[in-house]
């Protein structure tokens, strides 16, 4: 794909310098009126290749614009064995908020907020 689109774009440069050329030389006493239709038909092709040349390859940052919106829990932290440290209750990665920076746990049961702290690593 990238290298069809460079061909795309050197032929469209070559047609449209010769057009150029054609176009000018028309102007010129030796010319003919005739090579201005050549050198227009030369632009056309060239704009033509530069138009599908970016159309073979359409930008590929529509992948690295997606917000990652997922709170890095501290490592060892699994969200299937939290469980609130007043009632036992278990806790969900919803009762989880990210506050100045660090992972808060609001337990849904008893409403006791406190500081998840990274548990060692066995
Ligand atoms: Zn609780």
């Amino acid at each position: 794909m990238r290298a069809g689109r460079i061909i795309a774009f050197i032929t469209a440069a070559i047609f449209i310098i010769f057009a150029f050329l054609f176009i000018l030389g028309a102007f010129s006493p030796e010319g003919s009126p005739g090579w201005i239709i050549v050198g227009i038909i030369g632009l056309v092709i060239g704009f033509a290749l530069i138009f599908l040349g970016t159309k073979l390859s359409p930008p590929q940052k529509e992948g690295d614009q997606v917000v990652n919106l997922n709170i890095d829990l501290p490592g060892g932290v699994s969200m299937d064995t939290i469980k609130c440290k007043s009632c036992g209750g278990p806790l969900t990665s919803k009762d989880v908020k990210m506050i100045a920076g660090a992972p808060v746990v609001e337990c849904p049961h008893c409403s006791t907020t406190y500081q998840l702290t990274e548990e060692p690593k066995w």
